[in-house]
């Protein structure tokens, strides 16, 4: 399936507002990606995909999770709309014919990030905070923070995801905390 055919699908699927945000995604992803010497066409792919997931109705993500044999842990239990990340990646594999293990990766990652991210991997986590349509105090900030240096628009990213994550009570994914962490120590190696 190219991304044209992809893309259909997924409209099919999605909501609107989900649909004109992946396009958001996969436009935002491709800019990084040329900015960055990544492969463009990937990016695009990844970015339009990240959300092929959202498809499924939230109370069968823990089914659909199992039926995938996803290993899920407490707070994906609790929290399953974050299963939709690493369902992503499987439904881009066996609905829309990814086989490309990075994309994949980049899917399954998008909504938490984790330790030792490729490129690919920041870009979609960071196309995801920053497409046009997304709005919020200092994204323009993080718009050109991002076109500057993936790393450090990834650590302002997560201090925003985390500090949300508080602000509404629930529990915070260790991913999180692992890949700002394993950011955090490798700045400061490199900078000794
Ligand atoms: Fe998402
Ligand atoms: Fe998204």
């Amino acid at each position: 399936m190219d991304y044209k055919q992809a893309a259909e699908k997924l409209s099919q699927l999605l909501s609107n507002k989900r649909f004109r945000h992946s396009l958001g995604v996969s436009q935002t992803a491709a800019d990084l990606a040329a900015r960055f010497g990544e492969d463009i066409d990937k990016a695009k792919l990844a970015g339009l995909l990240h959300d092929c997931a959202r498809s499924i109705p939230s109370n069968n993500l823990l089914q659909t999770a199992a039926a995938f044999g996803i290993v899920v842990n407490d707070v994906e239990y609790r929290q399953p709309l974050l299963l939709h990340a690493p369902l992503g990646a499987c439904l881009a594999q066996k609905e829309y014919g990814v086989t490309d293990p990075h994309i994949l990766k980049a899917i399954a990652l998008h909504t938490t990030g984790g330790r030792n991210l490729s490129n690919l991997e920041k870009i979609i986590y960071l196309a995801d905070f920053i497409e046009p349509s997304r709005d919020f105090p200092g994204v323009d900030k993080l718009r050109s923070l991002a076109l500057d240096d993936l790393d450090a628009a990834m650590l302002a990213a997560y201090d925003q995801s985390l500090h949300y994550v508080i602000e509404q009570g629930v529990l915070i994914h260790p991913a999180t905390i692992e890949g700002r962490n394993y950011l955090l120590l490798q700045r400061q190696n490199n900078s000794i």
